[in-house]
């Protein structure tokens, strides 16, 4: 009751366990030294697009439609983030992918 669940993610090097002890990247792998940080989340809008799907194959239609979607992504926030944190954990991608472009 009312632990907090750490999410753990895996170094995509050597596959050691990092807990993430900062949120200011770098983080270090306790493994094998390299530099990580946590990987972008997917598409932002993807809760959008479930709703305005969602709600016309529940069977909304016209204003009751208007109404649904709405609240078809609030819906959607929450699975996500729940489905998020149980079955899609962060992951770690190497820290300087991206820095020199
Ligand atoms: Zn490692």
């Amino acid at each position: 009751m009312g632990a907090i669940v750490r999410s753990r993610m895996r170094c995509p090097f050597c596959g050691a366990t990092v807990v993430p002890y900062s949120n200011r990247p770098p983080m270090v792998c306790p493994g094998c030294g390299a530099k990580l940080r946590m990987a972008d989340r997917g598409p932002a809008f993807l809760e959008v697009y479930i709703a305005v799907i969602a709600a016309p194959a529940l069977g909304f239609r016209g204003w009751n439609l208007l109404i649904a979607i709405p609240i078809a992504y609030g819906v959607a926030l929450v699975a996500r983030a729940i489905i998020e944190q149980r079955f899609f954990p962060p992951r770690l991608e190497p820290f300087d992918q991206n820095a020199h472009h």
